[in-house]
């Protein structure tokens, strides 16, 4: 079958691979119909050594069920199934407390173990806890939107629901990727009254607007935490949606949360030490986050998705078959695109 590859820093190669197979009595076997590139994808994309082996990419997709193990339940071939970016049993204490990502027997897709999502086909571990059967055909109009389900849009809430975005609340957004722009979108799901995105690239200011930003600062460090300040009656927000991963991206953050204020934190940190630790402890705010568990989130953004409420989808702008994937990650990584739409 054939896969994307990554062998090093802007190496990305279509290549074909052993074909994947079942091989546990709890896996799955899909057909992926949409998969997508990640903006995290970006970061071996620019940094990869290499090594002389190849890296499965891709942890995103929405797929149909060719074969399942003898004791998967919940699953059956032919169902349309959303994946999140990490497998997980279902069954362990932190997924029974809605932490998919920490499954005692769990991990993510996307490497030479599991294999990756940018893909024809993926096995997929302890199908029953980690896959989302959907109730729409594989060429539903609502793919794209279903399709963030995997990643994105779980991840712009999980900032929300970790910076404690509430009815009332202010809010600021940093980073105006597909996860930002997610972000603002659960911002607003959770009742903010304020949505601050932090930006400057039109496109994106644009999309941020219609999924409800209703202030944009396009100045950065110093001047940008001066903006807030301003906008927000000098207290700065009560949550930070940090959705990039920098030291400075976490640096102003701190400078943009009110006292007592929260910072979730989705970007995967790309520095080892949170800065601004004494004032983060003398204006008592609060850093969390993580991997999304986006597999709890589905219940909840599903319906909402369905009926139209929210349009998470529209952050894909343009659509590549597999051949095209290393196309895709160059216009990524270049700004000229937010999300990259892959039908095999
Ligand atoms: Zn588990």
């Amino acid at each position: 079958m054939r896969a994307t590859m990554m062998y090093e820093a802007g190496d990305v190669r279509i290549e074909n691979i052993p074909d994947a197979n079942l091989r546990d009595s709890t896996d799955a076997l899909i057909r992926i119909t949409r998969a997508c590139i990640c903006g995290s994808d970006l970061w071996p994309y620019r940094l990869k050594q290499a090594d002389g082996r190849g890296q499965n990419m891709g942890h995103e997709a929405i797929g149909v069920v060719e074969a399942v193990g003898k004791d998967v339940r919940t699953v059956k071939v032919g169902d349309v199934v959303v994946m999140p970016f990490a497998y997980s049993d279902g069954s362990c204490e932190f997924c029974h407390e809605g932490l998919q990502t920490a499954c005692t027997h769990g991990g993510f897709f996307g490497n030479s173990e599991v294999g990756g999502a940018q893909a024809e086909a993926l096995r997929i571990p302890h199908a029953d806890g980690t896959l989302y059967a959907l109730p729409v055909g594989e060429d539903d109009a609502l793919m794209p939107s279903l399709l963030t389900l995997s990643d994105v849009m779980g991840t712009g809430h999980h900032a929300a629901v970790v910076a404690r975005v509430g009815r009332g609340k202010k809010a600021a957004v940093i980073g105006d990727g597909a996860v930002g722009l997610c972000a603002v979108i659960a911002a607003r799901r959770l009742g903010a009254e304020q949505i601050i995105i932090l930006g400057r690239h039109p496109d994106r200011i644009e999309l941020a607007k219609r999924f409800g930003a209703t202030d944009v600062v396009s100045e950065r460090g110093e001047e940008a935490i001066a903006r807030v300040r301003e906008l927000t009656g000098g207290f700065g927000v009560h949550s930070v949606l940090e959705c990039v991963g920098t030291d400075q991206a976490m640096a102003t953050s701190m400078g943009l949360a009110r006292a007592g204020g929260a910072i979730g934190r989705v970007g995967v940190p790309h520095y080892d030490a949170i800065p601004q630790a004494q004032p983060m402890f003398y204006r008592n705010v609060l850093v969390g986050g993580g991997p999304a568990p986006v597999r709890a989130y589905i219940d909840e953004l599903l319906p909402d998705v369905l009926e139209g409420r929210i349009e998470p989808g529209r952050v894909f702008d343009r659509t590549v078959d597999l051949d095209g994937v290393p196309e895709g990650y160059r216009a990524m990584d270049a700004r000229e695109s937010i999300k990259v739409m892959v039908k095999p």
